[in-house]
């Protein structure tokens, strides 16, 4: 029995790839592709068959890559967090599911319940259509919409506008996978990193090169020249962030009997100085196999660090060398738009 896995990249982009009227050294404003937000299929096969097929996200241009491609309705959809370049295609998948089964059977979305609220609120006629499972911190379930994987969301922060933004990790017998999403800064307990140790491919946000933190994003390297150092925009924030802030998002003292003892055993171990706040300090601590970078941007590296924007490939090689000089061995891919990637 040969089983695979596959990722389809169905988008790479930011929130707006390109702006109206500019063009970006990125982004191929020709390829209607490459304007899509960044989304992804997660793809189990046994002997050829699917026997799992996961939606991780769906902002811009994901349902025109489903529907050119393989044109099949994912098993579920998984949302790491409710911005705009996260849900825009959700209306149009559930849609989708609703009108093939005779309007009677509702599509399930898992995701945690802040960002189920935030959905609703943005899309308020999809309470009716949709089965909503709740995903809880550090808490592993199977999806039973989507064999044969498990899943396990860890909060992060990724500023006051993204309630209950999380990682999405995604498991089966063979194989590991975690999606970032957009964020500032993972916040995990001791254990999950431990439990995160060699995952297979992290697909990374990597909106910035270096430190901007009122962008809501972390960067790759702490500062130019010296990777693995935090540039002085990132320490001046880093003093004035308090655990206050960073964990609001997650509402933990209004939410479940889970989260509030996540976010008690979390404040136990709680270090600013071990918390990782750039892409290189978080794989410093869990050594990946490949990692995935996307929802580039740059335009801070250029406007505040005077470092320009990168193509395609030449990112690719940047990140290579600059995690070689920080002494991380994992294998870097900067995808193309409409990519498959067998993990
Ligand atoms: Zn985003
Ligand atoms: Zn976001």
């Amino acid at each position: 029995m040969e089983k695979t896995q596959q990722i389809i990249v169905h988008g790479r982009g930011n929130a707006w790839p390109v702006l109206l009227g500019e063009t970006h050294p990125f982004y191929d404003r020709t390829d209607p592709r490459d304007l899509s937000n960044a989304a992804f299929s997660l793809v189990a096969s046994e002997n050829g068959k699917i026997t799992g097929d996961v939606l991780v996200d769906a902002g811009h241009g994901t349902v025109q890559s489903l529907i050119t491609g393989s044109n099949r309705i994912p098993g579920c959809i998984c949302l790491t967090h409710g911005h705009m370049d996260h849900t825009l295609s959700v209306d149009w998948v559930v849609q989708s599911f609703w009108q093939r089964y005779n309007r009677e059977k509702r599509y399930p979305v898992y995701t945690t319940a802040p960002v189920y609220h935030f959905l609703i609120r943005s899309y308020p006629h999809l309470e009716d259509l949709i089965e909503y499972r709740e995903l809880s911190p550090g808490i592993t379930q199977p999806l039973d919409h989507a064999m044969p994987f498990k899943l396990t969301s860890y909060p992060v922060y990724h500023g006051k506008s993204a309630a209950g933004a999380s990682m999405l990790l995604f498991e089966t017998d063979q194989k590991r996978v975690l999606f970032t999403g957009d964020l500032f800064s993972p916040l995990l307990r001791l254990e999950d990193y431990h439990q995160l140790k060699g995952v297979d491919l992290v697909v990374v946000d990597a909106n910035n090169r270096f430190p901007w933190p009122r962008t809501n994003h972390w960067s790759f390297a702490g500062q130019p020249g010296k990777p693995m150092e935090r540039s002085e925009a990132l320490n001046a924030f880093l003093d004035s962030l308090d655990w206050e802030e960073l964990t609001t998002p997650h509402g933990p003292e209004a939410c479940g009997k889970t989260t509030r003892s996540y976010f008690k055993t979390l404040r136990d171990g709680w270090s600013i100085l071990h918390q990782p706040f750039t892409i290189l300090e978080f794989l410093k601590k869990i050594e990946p196999r490949r990692v995935m970078l996307v929802h580039y941007s740059g335009t801070e590296d250029s406007a505040y660090y005077n470092e320009p924007i990168l193509p395609a490939h030449e990112l690719q090689d940047w990140v290579t060398r600059t995690a070689q000089i920080a002494g991380i061995d994992s294998h870097f891919i900067v995808p193309e738009a409409g990519q498959i990637i067998s993990i």
